[in-house]
């Protein structure tokens, strides 16, 4: 059976801020570090601030769309598609339904915020607006930032300087919880897409007599990218793409890779049967039989194949496997036994 390569996925970066809240980095800085690693869109998320929105649009190749992030002492939430700023002044229940309500959609940030910290997602049961109903939302399954942060966290102050110098082995990826609510969500027909998050700051910060960048942009736009599944490249109309990449990311045509192991610009993860294939994102039926879902991403990954939570097949490089039950299919990868790849799910019913 001769199974057609999937098309390039498309690089960008999410969750990012600027100087119009407390990011460093202006548009023009940030926007030419993108370029620098390799990033084709950015999704601008400033602190209760939509100042930056006249850049939105194409610059020098790299497409800018500006959202916001709501940010109370604790329950941050992405907006986007928005043209006010949500007030964060208000329960998460009344900003998401308040998102929904002018057109846009939103993405949970860092759910579990960081170790020790206040700025989680407190009320689980809280995924959406309250009529959900066809409407799909966003959570953000691994923040680079907290993440990173998190893992400091555990080390005495002393041991702290390797985490400024070599970054690397110190990302853990999702956590086992934020995986499990998203498999809950997705398996009770919750429509919810998973993306990844930088939350890029570059903060100023002396460490040991040096002033230091934490993850200056380019440095940090080469770990997590998230990658669209089109049909075909973006859209040179600003508009157009901002579309494109709003329905790839609420559809789930998506993965996170994180770059430091390796990019993953053509991985392959789809459902065959005959002549036909779905890709991450679609709907697939059992009706006329079973599926062949099929994976590969390079031969140092291990894969894993995750059906409603739970691993039902392992490869490197590859994996191939019969399916004849309905589920919430989706992707996992890692590289010399760190976090590098998730995938959205493929959704296969009776
Ligand atoms: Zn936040
Ligand atoms: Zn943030």
């Amino acid at each position: 059976m001769a199974i057609q390569a999937q098309t390039e996925g498309i690089p960008g970066g999410f969750h990012i801020h600027t100087t119009y809240s407390d990011g460093q980095g202006s548009y023009p800085e940030i926007i030419a570090a993108a370029k620098a690693a390799g990033l084709q869109w950015l999704i601008i998320t400033d602190h209760d601030s939509l100042g930056g929105k006249a850049y939105e649009g194409w610059h020098d190749g790299v497409l800018v769309l500006v959202g916001h992030e709501i940010t109370p002492e604790r329950n941050h939430c992405i907006a986007l598609g928005v043209d006010y700023v949500i007030k964060r002044e208000q329960a998460p229940q009344s900003f998401m339904d308040e998102t929904y309500a002018q057109g846009g959609f939103n993405i949970i940030a860092h759910p579990e915020g960081v170790l020790g910290t206040g700025s989680y997602w407190e009320d689980w049961e809280v995924a959406g607006p309250r009529a959900r109903e066809g409407k799909v939302v966003g959570l953000e399954l691994w923040n680079v930032m907290s993440d990173w942060r998190a893992q400091k966290r555990r080390f005495p102050q002393w041991f702290h300087a390797p985490f400024y110098f070599l970054p690397k082995p110190f990302l853990l990826g999702p956590t086992v919880k934020t995986l499990a609510w998203w498999d809950k969500l997705n398996m009770a027909g919750k429509r919810t897409f998973g993306v990844g998050g930088l939350d890029a700051h570059a903060f100023p910060r002396k460490r040991l007599g040096q002033l230091l960048t934490i993850f200056p942009y380019r440095k940090l736009f080469e770990t997590l990218t998230n990658y669209l599944v089109l049909e075909g490249p973006l859209d040179l109309d600003g508009k157009r793409g901002k579309e494109q990449v709003f329905k790839a990311l609420q559809e789930g045509r998506n993965y996170l890779v994180n770059r430091l192991y390796g990019d993953a610009a053509q991985l392959q993860f789809m459902a065959v049967q005959g002549d036909k294939q779905w890709r991450m994102g679609d709907t697939v039926s059992l009706k006329a039989g079973p599926l062949l879902l099929t994976a590969e991403a390079g031969s140092v990954t291990h894969l894993k194949l995750v059906q409603n939570g739970k691993v039902i097949a392992q490869g490197i490089g590859k994996l191939q496997r019969e399916i004849k039950q309905p589920g919430i299919y989706r992707l996992e990868g890692r590289r010399w036994g760190q976090a590098w790849l998730y995938t959205n799910p493929l959704y296969v019913v009776e």
